[in-house]
């Protein structure tokens, strides 16, 4: 994909291909805080060459382009979300899955924990300097339990409908599992009590419709997923270790970024 470079203007900029702000960048063995966030303890779990690239040596990877379809669908479900939070009412889908002892939560922070930029979730690792944080799309709470239950927003085109088996089975949606895990963990890790199950709020739109007139239709369907964190200190350890090591890791011999670089090198005889 090309990307340029644009500033806030939407003017076209040099692209500096580093990062400027020296609190992105993690200088081995530093003990001065740093945050990690949710997405980027997954890009050390897809490759953790470009995670050290990233953090480590400050390497600024090309931006994408917003999901603004996504985003809009993730937006009016807050919104519907947060009227039924100020009633402290059931939502209108809970019915159709046994679970009107469920409201939203209501709590002081519950904006600063759905704001993934400045805010989300956070903890300080164990005794580390690691600040692991995440910003997630609802949590509710299930009256009978007394437990809180994490929440992610889906929107999708798939014109079969949604089921739980084929959705958590999927290969693009094992990262939604480890969003889940690593959201359930870090609430838990805050004091609070968690319910095993999480839902993944799926909205399927409709393509077998046979129009677009103005509008798309969604199927909605919550997804239950039973978390687990149990294998995400090992790996946040992991992490910390990388970031404090010298040592370039290796690439992913699936990533068709690299292959592309190395590729080019080739071609341009570098
Ligand atoms: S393999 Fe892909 S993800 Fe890893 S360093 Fe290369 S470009 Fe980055």
């Amino acid at each position: 994909m090309i990307s340029l470079k644009r500033n806030s203007k939407g003017q076209l900029v040099p692209a500096p291909g580093i990062r400027s702000r020296s609190s992105s960048v993690y200088t081995p063995n530093q003990t001065d805080p740093f945050k990690i966030s949710r997405s980027k303890f997954n890009d050390f779990l897809t490759c953790k060459r470009c995670f050290y690239l990233d953090r480590v040596k400050g390497l600024a990877s090309p931006s994408t382009p917003g999901w603004t379809l996504n985003e809009t669908t993730d937006l009016l479900l807050k919104k519907e979300f947060d009227l039924c939070r100020e009633k402290q009412t059931p939502h209108r889908i809970f019915e159709r899955y046994n679970l009107n002892h469920v409201v939203p939560f209501q709590h002081d922070d519950i904006d600063k924990w759905r704001d993934s930029l400045h805010h989300g979730l956070k903890i300080q690792f164990r005794d580390s300097n690691i600040i692991l944080h995440g910003g997630v799309d609802d949590i509710w709470l299930d009256r009978n339990a007394d437990k809180l239950i994490v929440v992610d927003y889906k929107s999708q085109a798939n014109s079969k409908p949604v089921n739980t088996e084929d959705y958590l089975s999927h290969m693009y949606h094992q990262g939604y599992k480890v969003q889940m895990d690593f959201y359930s963990y870090l609430l838990t890790k805050m004091g609070f009590e968690v319910s095993p199950i999480s839902y993944f709020y799926v909205c399927n739109a409709d393509r077998n419709a046979l129009a677009f007139d103005s509008k798309m239709v969604f199927e909605e369907t919550l997804v239950p997923y039973a978390w687990d964190s149990s294998w995400i200190e090992d790996k946040v350890l992991e992490m910390i270790d990388l970031l404090n090591s010298k040592k370039l890791p290796e690439d992913n011999p699936s990533c068709e970024n690299c292959a592309y670089a190395q590729q080019r090198n080739i071609v341009e005889g570098l």
